[in-house]
């Protein structure tokens, strides 16, 4: 492959930036950085003398590399490197199909998901025998479409000790020999399993996959929220053999070592490169709205018994505040209800000077007006994922009338001076930015979403979510002036696109497809 220095992209519509809106006909990548955006005839005059690359983008539109603030690459990639086994049709079909996706699998256990026996022509549950024939050196695991169950080959019963576990949820023929198949608490028990003997070589493959499968989709970089210390080790060696494709920037799960170990290392916010940098910790501070585990100040209004419950006492989380700003760490803290909420804004408030350290508040779903400006005034970054007002059309139902004006409330969050930063939470919610930039734009409203009208308000510009999407997840990663923007002596992080989203229709956004991805003037992807 020849490695262009110098390219020239001309006859172009670029967004250099979206706030404030900047836009050029031609750019000049030099190495991984934008040496120049302006004139066509600047951008010629420098490749026919220095020599390099012209590229003419035909009057493409061109924009700044999308930025996920917030995904999980881990489970996105076993989720991606899962067998597909949804619509098949009989046992005889899964194992064809098992078969297949067998031979290529390089991971410890095979693993597949989406079947379901209601579609059989045989009419039964598969066992551990049908897989057997199939595949009987390696551990399977195929889970059933609704994720409370699964089917494993005999190796798998062995491995996870199922043999002489006495679990309602392990199934058993008239002998009391498993059969393979596994419901609830055994299922989840042997999903912990699988877990437990991915190897950090698995972890690589799903994360580099997840990674190529973000440039395809036009990220340029992406938030890796809660990376285990496996998934680490993983992120490491794809970094040491140069087989990231986009920009990746670490939050590891919150554990005590944890954060000592880091410490000790003389790891501190930014440690790494352009291609990786660890910039913190993630905590969990409650559950989620659809299980009703997100902790709020009055009880559900769909189920009066409760109000959610914390992840940890308002005591620990201080410590844990504590710990990781001291050690020079930047916080991203998962809350969801307002409860919640209250209690990692009292924590941020009781450290110096937060504006300049700018802790996240993940989701930040369920927010009160007082909430909305302490957290200007502390400068807490809210790192949102807009999918979510679609997702959760339900919402209303758990939180009434008055509550329901509380939720996903990116434009009051705006007004009020509060950075926002986009993102998905892939693999909970698509990781194409173009159905978030939707979701932010038409919040349900061609979805017959119950509260579109009730937060309509709420609603974003086409401009504003897309500098949410670059600008505002830069700086929620400290890397606004590397990132998130094509200007001058930035990153030449880009896409190219089939369509101008300033010109389309709202309804339109979500089908824009992204043509050309480059993340350091290298092109990363192509359709
Ligand atoms: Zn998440």
């Amino acid at each position: 492959m020849v490695l262009y220095l110098i390219r020239g992209f001309v006859n172009g519509n670029i967004y250099v930036s979206f706030k404030p809106l900047r836009k050029a006909e031609s750019m000049l990548v030099v190495g991984e950085k934008v040496a120049y955006v302006g004139e066509k005839g600047v951008v010629e005059a420098v490749v026919s003398r220095l020599g390099g690359e012209l590229v003419d983008l035909g009057g493409r539109t061109v924009l700044p590399g999308f930025i996920d603030a917030h995904v999980h690459p881990d489970e996105l990639g076993l989720y991606l490197s899962t067998l597909d086994l949804r619509g098949t049709r009989s046992i005889k079909e899964l194992k064809e199909r098992l078969r297949k996706y067998a031979e290529a699998a390089r991971t410890t256990w095979v693993l597949g998901h989406g079947w379901d026996q209601e579609l059989f022509e045989e009419g039964r549950w598969p066992t551990r025998y049908d897989l057997d024939e199939v595949v009987a050196e390696k551990p399977v695991l195929l889970s059933r479409i609704c994720l409370h169950a699964g089917v494993l080959n005999t190796k798998a019963v062995e491995l996870a000790g199922l043999f002489n576990l006495k679990l309602p949820g392990v199934l058993r023929d008239e002998q009391g020999v498993p059969t393979g198949v596994v419901k609830e608490e055994a299922f989840e028990l042997v999903r912990q399993k699988v877990e437990e003997t991915l190897t950090i070589e698995d972890y690589a493959e799903f994360i580099e996959r997840a990674l190529h499968y973000a440039a395809s989709m036009g990220i340029t970089t992406v938030g890796f929220v809660s990376c285990g210390l496996k998934q680490l080790k993983a992120v490491f060696k794809l970094w040491s053999e140069k087989r990231l494709p986009v920009r990746v920037r670490v939050y590891l799960s919150y554990r005590d070592e944890l954060v000592e170990a880091v410490k000790q290392l003389g790891i501190r916010r930014g440690f790494g490169d352009g291609y990786l940098k660890i910039l913190g910790f993630k905590i969990l501070a409650d559950g989620s709205l659809g299980a009703r585990t997100a902790w709020l100040s009055e009880p559900y209004s769909d189920d009066p018994s409760t109000s959610g419950y914390p992840l940890l006492s308002e005591e620990e989380l201080k410590r844990a505040v504590r710990k990781v700003d001291e050690a020079g760490l930047q916080l991203a803290i998962h809350g969801i209800g307002d409860k919640a909420i209250d209690t990692v804004l009292r924590a941020y408030m009781e450290l110096n000077k937060t504006r300049e350290k700018r802790h996240r508040l993940e989701h930040a779903s369920v927010l009160r007006d007082d909430q909305v400006e302490l957290m200007a005034e502390l400068g807490v970054v809210a790192v949102v994922q807009p999918h979510f007002v679609i997702s959760d059309w339900w919402v209303k139902n758990r939180l009434g009338e008055k509550r329901v004006h509380w939720v996903y409330r990116f434009k009051t969050l705006a007004e009020k001076g509060v950075e926002l930063a986009f993102s998905t939470d892939s693999p909970v919610e698509p990781l194409n930015p173009w159905e978030t930039v939707y979701a932010a734009v038409t919040r349900g409203k061609y979805e017959n979403v119950p509260y579109y009208e009730d937060t309509r308000e709420e609603c974003l510009s086409t401009l504003d979510s897309l500098h949410y999407y670059t600008w505002g997840s830069a700086y929620a990663l400290f890397e606004e002036d590397a990132l998130g923007s094509l200007e001058e002596g930035k990153y030449a992080d880009f896409v190219v696109v089939d369509r101008d989203p300033l010109v389309v229709s709202e309804e339109e956004l979500k089908s824009i497809r992204v043509l050309e991805t480059y993340v350091g003037g290298k092109k990363a992807w192509s359709l």
